[in-house]
């Protein structure tokens, strides 16, 4: 076990701020303490990452690429400080040198190189990885600006610039010497070789060096350290001489822009697909450059590359790295000269695919003419895949064409990339259980009738290292107080808390932490939007992208409702109520803002409203990320999981705010089904239309929403709150295109698509529901316990024993 020095640790601190800054301790910023803690921590993970690294190699192991567009790390110091065991020795040299961990912490930027959920799935999946001792690769993109920086101006969202590199990032490390060529465009040329064989050559290519940055992903306390590994892109030929002698100035000043650009943003779109060029380049560059990486690091040490699937597995997340499997079938056929049978047999064991969303505005489809001009010898190859698979389709279901309409890859122009990665796949999966038999029996029906032995279900999960033991220290501490310290490694060993279900001082304590967590929120709040809240108030939190389905309209709607009530009848029974949102919405997503004005106007007045006695307030949480998620999930007493029932295919935010004692408001969605069924439908608040029951609705042309709004005088009130300025008086038409979307079918949509008006009822209802549990104070303590002590289930370690067991067959490399 290699372990942190304490002398040379703290050493290191002041050695290093001599060397970067000129500094002494006693001199220096907080940010400059930060970056030499930082450090002074790596020498420390380097060589366990050394070690790792030698140990994989003597082991000749297998490995898991796991390619992603996104990965939503969060901050990287005080989870590094954690996995290695080394808060005690931190502390105590940080101590002795007067500085505070807790405003190193807030030094570093949160890495944001993801949107969400599929970012943060990757994440939580590289914890487990290593924590869990398995040979892994995180592939992706050193996108220069990460998600945007949400400022709220005026109640409306402003997206400013994330350039998270300006200070510098203390624990990547630069790799050139396993830079690889990715090339585009062009034309192929093929010729015939000297034994005969067609080879296809690209030619007037123009290309870009993709170049690694390596991130240690440490494990917990077990001296496993596996990589991040982002590409970043640079120019090939540098205004070279030779390209000026050839005349090549135009492709020299090219390729020069496209290196440039390429790795310049991340997409901020979730669940969502837009369809540009560069998107598709920015998925080819990386994906490429990891799998041509892969394979020359098992060539290496192996001789045949027939036996790369006992190897290599790459694992697909989402379509957006599909292009892989047609990159593995060219570097197959191209560089090692396979047959097509060989290179498929091989693509064929090595690719897996998981699939994120059933909605059909996220379904990545290119024009193919855009997409055989950018990657011409890849479109070959998928142009062959897709006349292969079209041959056995018809030899299975002869004279069916609509079984070729609905699975051709290649279809009325476009190349449809969950096609591709089914059919290059050997395993397809769902990230949650309804999700899955959705895919099995609705969306994907036809595939899972071709190959049913490809599809499983994986229910996501979250590391419960960073979402209590980092988030939520109190309750980590408290927890281990009293089961021992089992569960940050085995989550399911928390289920011993159920032991103090029924015990009043346990509970005490339970709810003690709780408001302990919610001061720390109300103290964030104050400082950053300037609201006092009430601390003993319920904190009832929604905080994830913004998106129609997810259904933070329905929230505010409701919010409206209650405050409508308590005008009309001010003594009535009313508990106070926190109503807390965080929210980004995609730059494009005209609706999605126009929410977040809605939600901020709203609170603006009623936080104001004296004549309400404080019971509600509403404050909106500005740039919701990975650091101040962990202070919201902590905080909750009420965690809003509301998406239109079969939208979200499995949810994570969820389990997070069970796993800190938060007691969920929600629809049979996602993963909330599983929840359900671990804590028990008398510790959940669930409501609303069921899946079949929406898809049914979707199969008849959806519900005429005319009819609740004309019978129903408080909807009715509320939705005329929209257009007659009551919130706005100075712009009363600013929430028209909402009030519309509710009532009215437009040419691309039906009137109220997610079911908000038809649901709203029964929210009501089930929030009538929490008002009158958390009167009863015990009985809430105790559900709250149990949310925490029967998550379980929901840790990303178990997830990731089942990607192992029923795909990846990885071996677990013991702690040294
Ligand atoms: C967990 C997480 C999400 C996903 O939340 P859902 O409620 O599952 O959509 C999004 N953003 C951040 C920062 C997260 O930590």
């Amino acid at each position: 076990m290699i372990e942190l020095n304490k002398k040379e640790f703290k050493e290191n601190i002041i050695e290093y701020l001599k060397l970067f800054y000129r500094k002494n301790i006693d001199e220096a910023t907080n940010q400059q303490l930060f970056h030499a803690i930082a450090y002074s921590l790596k020498n420390t993970i380097i060589e366990q990452w050394m070690a790792t690294h030698k140990t994989y190699e003597e082991k000749d192991v297998k490995t898991v690429y796991y390619l992603s567009m996104e990965f939503l790390m969060g901050r990287a110091l005080g989870n590094n400080i954690i996995n290695l065991k080394a808060e005690k020795v931190v502390r105590e040299v940080l101590d002795e040198l007067g500085i505070d961990l807790e405003d190193i912490e807030e030094e570093e930027t949160d890495p944001a190189l993801g949107n969400g959920g599929l970012g943060r799935l990757a994440a939580c999946f590289l914890d487990s990885l290593s924590t869990l001792g398995y040979p892994a690769y995180g592939c992706g993109i050193r996108y220069k600006y990460g998600m945007f920086k949400q400022k709220i101006i005026d109640g409306y969202q402003v997206e400013v610039p994330d350039y998270w590199l300006e200070e510098g990032y203390p624990f990547e490390i630069k790799r050139p010497e396993y830079a690889k060529e990715v090339k585009f465009g062009g034309y192929v040329r093929m010729i015939r070789d000297e034994q005969g064989r067609d080879r296809f050559i690209q030619e007037n290519y123009q290309s870009v060096k993709a170049v690694p940055y390596d991130i240690p992903i440490v494990g917990y306390g077990n001296n496993i350290v596996n990589t991040l590994r982002i590409w970043d892109a640079e120019a090939i030929n540098t205004f070279n001489l030779e390209s000026f002698d050839k005349g090549d100035y135009q492709k020299a000043v090219e390729q020069e822009n496209l290196a440039r650009i390429i790795c310049e943003v991340l997409y901020p779109n979730d669940n969502h697909y837009a369809g540009k060029e560069l998107r598709l380049k920015q998925q080819y560059f990386f994906v490429s450059a990891s799998i041509q990486r892969a394979v020359s690091k098992y060539m290496e040490k192996h001789n045949n590359i027939k036996n790369l699937p006992e190897k290599v597995c790459f694992q697909l997340n989402d379509t957006h790295p599909t292009v892989a499997a047609a990159e593995l079938m060219r570097i197959l056929l191209d560089e090692y000269c396979l047959s097509w049978e060989e290179a498929w047999e091989i693509t064929n064991k090595t690719c897996a695919y998981t699939n994120h969303t059933i909605m059909s505005e996220a379904l990545e489809k290119w024009p193919i003419d855009l997409f055989s001009r950018l990657l011409p010898r890849i479109y070959q190859i998928v142009e062959e895949i897709n006349r292969r698979f079209v041959m056995d389709i018809k030899k299975r279901y002869p004279g069916n064409e609509s079984k070729i309409e609905k699975m051709a890859i290649l279809y009325q122009g476009q190349v449809r990339m969950a096609n591709l990665a089914i059919v290059a796949s050997f395993s397809v999966n769902g990230v949650a259980r309804l999700h899955t038999e959705i895919l099995k029996n609705q969306e994907l029906k036809d595939f899972y009738e071709m190959y049913p032995e490809r599809f499983n279900n994986k229910t996501n999960g979250i590391t419960q290292r960073r979402f209590l033991l980092h988030g939520n220290p109190l309750l980590a501490d408290w927890v281990t107080k009293k089961i021992g310290d089992q569960w940050i490694v085995n989550l399911p060993h928390i289920d011993k808390l159920t032991a103090f279900s029924e015990d009043p001082i346990s509970l005490r304590e339970f709810m003690d932490i709780k408001y302990h967590n919610k001061k720390r929120l109300a103290k964030y709040i104050k400082e950053h939007n300037q609201i006092d809240i009430d601390t003993n108030s319920i904190f009832d939190i929604q905080v994830k992208r913004l998106h129609e389905y997810k259904r933070q309209l329905l929230n505010i709607l409701h919010v409206m409702y209650l405050y409508n009530q308590l005008k009309k009848n001010p003594n009535m029974e009313f508990y106070p109520r926190t109503f807390i949102f965080g929210a980004k919405a995609s730059a494009g997503y005209e609706r999605a803002k126009s929410i977040i004005k809605l939600i901020n106007s709203v609170g603006a007045v009623i936080n104001e409203d004296t004549s309400i006695g404080n019971k509600i307030k509403v404050v909106f949480i500005e740039n919701y990320r990975v650091s101040n998620g962990e202070l919201l999930f902590a905080a909750a007493d009420v965690s809003e999981q509301i998406s239109t029932a079969s939208k979200e295919a499995s949810g994570t935010g969820n389990m997070k705010f069970m796993l800190n004692g938060a007691i969920t408001i929600g629809t049979m969605d996602g993963a909330n089904v599983e929840i359900v069924e671990e804590v028990g439908l008398e510790n959940a608040f669930i409501f609303g239309l069921s899946s079949d029951e929406v898809i049914n609705y979707e199969k008849n042309g959806g519900y005429n929403p005319q009819d609740i709004y004309h019978n129903d005088l408080g909807i009715k009130e509320v939705l005329d709150q929209l257009i007659n300025g009551f919130y706005t008086p100075e712009k009363p038409n600013l929430f028209k295109n909402i009030y519309d979307s509710l009532l009215y079918s437009n040419g691309y949509e039906k009137a109220d698509p997610y079911f908000i008006l038809k649901d709203f009822r029964t929210y009501e209802a089930a929030q009538k529901r929490v008002a009158e549990a958390y009167l009863d104070k015990e009985r809430w303590a105790k559900s709250a316990l149990l949310n925490t002590a029967k998550c379980g289930k929901f840790s990303s370690d178990r997830t990731i024993e089942e990607y192992v067991q029923d795909i990846w067959h990885l071996e677990k490399i013991e702690p040294k």
